[in-house]
């Protein structure tokens, strides 16, 4: 049995003053079975810490450079997030690959990145709502997940989540029926059952996109869907805590 994660993901929202009594109630409140997880805007990694430190919430990045160090300005690398206790850092989030430009290539690159400094990579992969409706959204998936296949090896995936996230449904507030995510975390399992079944099936793969109190348990108690990557919904505490009770 896979346990589940809830990770949260504040995109660039936040405020310092404003996190505390978020980051609080979320160290306060946890009280589920599945991991729970928070990953912050880079400066509030030390206010995160802070907080969580000793608590179930862990706490992480929501991209990383695919870069050790170096002359890379505005860039933040894995081992800067390690310094600040990360466990997590997303990567290829859809976000960042349309406004940011990370070909599934640099995606590979940070994952492997990632992992080399031993955070554990949440590869976020997913369709667009036109890719959707072109029928491709399995090749779509298997493209993202290959890039980094062929990059780190199934091995890599003992180390690392997958999140699917259907572009369509990112903060959009249209989400996925609990049918159509299963289908295709169920085809992002076998894309793995045929590289190796011992990874395939203690892979977690989470699913992300408008997932809210209501409609949480549902898409939780679905074969292939190991919990979920949280965007608006983590920013408020109650929510956060209750999308993590249901998984
Ligand atoms: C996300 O940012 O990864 C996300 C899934 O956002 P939302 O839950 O708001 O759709």
């Amino acid at each position: 049995m896979r346990t589940k994660l809830v990770a949260g993901n504040w995109k660039m929202h936040g405020s310092l003053a404003g996190n505390l009594g978020l980051l609080q109630a979320v160290r306060d409140g946890a009280r589920g079975q599945a991991e729970i997880a928070v990953c912050v805007p880079y400066p509030y990694l030390a206010q995160a810490r802070a907080v969580l430190d000793g608590s179930k919430v862990a706490w992480g990045g929501q991209d990383v450079s695919e870069h050790a160090q170096g002359a890379y300005t505005g860039e933040v690398s894995g081992s800067m997030l390690a310094d600040f206790g990360c466990r997590y850092v997303l990567v290829g989030h859809s976000e960042r690959r349309s406004f940011y430009g990370d070909t599934d290539a640099v995606v590979a690159a940070k994952f492997a990145a990632a992992l080399k400094v031993g955070l554990t990579p949440v590869l976020c992969v997913g369709e667009t709502l036109a890719e959707r409706e072109a029928g491709i959204t399995g090749a779509v998936v298997t493209r993202q997940l290959d890039a980094v296949l062929a990059n780190s090896g199934v091995a890599a995936f003992s180390r690392a989540v997958v999140a699917y996230e259907p572009v369509w449904a990112i903060g959009t507030g249209r989400t996925a029926s609990p049918a159509q995510a299963q289908e295709v975390h169920a085809l992002i399992r076998a894309r793995f059952v045929s590289d190796s079944a011992e990874i395939a099936a203690g892979l977690q793969i989470l699913y992300g996109g408008s997932v809210k109190p209501g409609n949480a348990r549902e898409l939780f108690g679905q074969a292939d869907i190991d919990g979920g990557l949280i965007g608006g919904a983590s920013l408020v505490a109650e929510d956060f805590l209750a999308i993590h009770v249901a998984a």
